[in-house]
């Protein structure tokens, strides 16, 4: 896979007899270009351009699909080289871009009300699918975005370690060059990840899934690979200490489940402990599952009640939802192809 080039790049290119700035200009095309034919890298030699082609698979994440909704939300779906498809959503807000991204084909946690969770998991991102999935995104929206989250299918820190490469690819100097303060990655709580990525002392954003403010509602929406409460929280902490960055809460509110007043106030004295800020998700709701929003006065309540007690909290509007926008929506319509 030739999008996460670096290093082997350079030996590959030094082995071949090249010039070194041979490599700039690969990785121009690459990552300020999002060209991944390299027949279509006009500053190469044509010998040149054939070697490459020959030597390396690029260009493997194909467009499948858009779907656009009318306040600008975009919705990719993408296929892989094995005729498995994800899907990235290209979310602008105002003068600014979120690009959300996938990091698995499927997921193994399950959620009962996310259409991702519904076949599983099917296998794991490798690191130049990551990258390429952004770069594909860029082609489509015809420019870098100003966030990435994510947030699209699976569970990132379950494929943490061809996320760590393709992070790496997204923030080095000499590639895309993404500034690690505008990456957020999300988890539904799988702390031995939380406490890796930790490890790493990068600066990216860690948004925490609770969905419940105690165990027994998280065992109702989360099945697989769930850990206890107390747990994330302790991971969270180590998060925070080792990099300085505050954790974000992120609550999906579903009617008759986890919106109640009370839930409210034990979210806030749990979000104050963890010194976190809380952003709540009223449900998409996905057609084949049994769950749905709450109405508007009870999400305002909910969030007053957050707010009383001083905790920082936004909300996420239902973007794109006439495009599916909710995680794995239009995957799970569409299938593999
Ligand atoms: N697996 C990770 C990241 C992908 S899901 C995680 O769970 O955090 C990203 C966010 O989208 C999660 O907070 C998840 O709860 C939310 N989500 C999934 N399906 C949703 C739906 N139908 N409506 C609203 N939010 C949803
Ligand atoms: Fe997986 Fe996140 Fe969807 Fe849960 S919400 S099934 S963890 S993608």
């Amino acid at each position: 896979m030739c999008v996460t080039p670096g290093r082997e790049l350079f030996r590959w290119l030094e082995f071949e007899g090249q010039r070194a700035f041979r490599a700039d200009q690969i990785m121009g095309w690459i990552y300020r270009k999002w060209t991944l034919d390299p027949l279509e890298m006009q500053n190469l030699p044509e010998c040149l351009r054939i070697r490459l082609s020959d030597s390396f698979s690029c260009g493997t994440v194909k467009m499948l699909d858009s779907q656009s909704a009318p306040d600008g939300t975009a919705k990719l779906l993408l296929g892989l080289h094995d005729g498995q498809t994800i899907e990235s959503v290209i979310i602008p807000h105002g003068s600014r871009t979120t690009f959300c991204l996938s990091s698995q084909v499927g997921c193994p946690v399950g959620c009962r009300f996310c259409a991702s969770g519904t076949g599983g998991l099917v296998r794991n991102l490798h690191a130049g699918e990551i990258v390429e999935q952004l770069l594909a995104c860029c082609r489509h929206y015809g420019a870098r975005p100003d966030n990435l989250v994510f947030m699209g299918v699976g569970e990132p820190l379950m494929n943490l370690d061809n996320l760590l490469v393709a992070l790496e690819a997204i923030c080095d100097k000499a590639r895309f060059d993404f500034a690690q303060r505008r990456i957020t990655i999300s988890t539904s709580g799988w702390t031995a990840g939380i406490r890796r990525l930790a490890e790493c002392r990068r600066q990216f954003n860690l948004a925490v899934s609770l969905h419940g403010s105690d165990d027994s509602v998280r065992k109702k929406l989360i099945p697989n690979c769930r850990r206890p409460l107390h747990e994330i929280l302790d991971a969270c902490d180590h998060y925070r200490s080792q990099t300085g960055r505050m954790v974000t809460f992120e609550y999906t509110l579903i009617d008759g489940v986890n919106s109640r007043p009370e839930q409210a106030t034990e979210l806030a004295d749990i979000a104050k402990r963890s010194r976190a800020k809380v952003n709540l998700i009223p449900l998409n709701a996905v057609p084949s599952l049994p769950f749905g929003p709450p109405q508007r006065d009870v999400i305002k309540k909910f969030m007053s009640v957050l707010e009383a007690r001083g905790v920082q909290v936004s909300i996420r509007i239902g973007k794109g939802s006439s495009v599916a926008a909710a995680c794995g929506q239009l995957r799970s319509s569409a299938g593999t192809y």
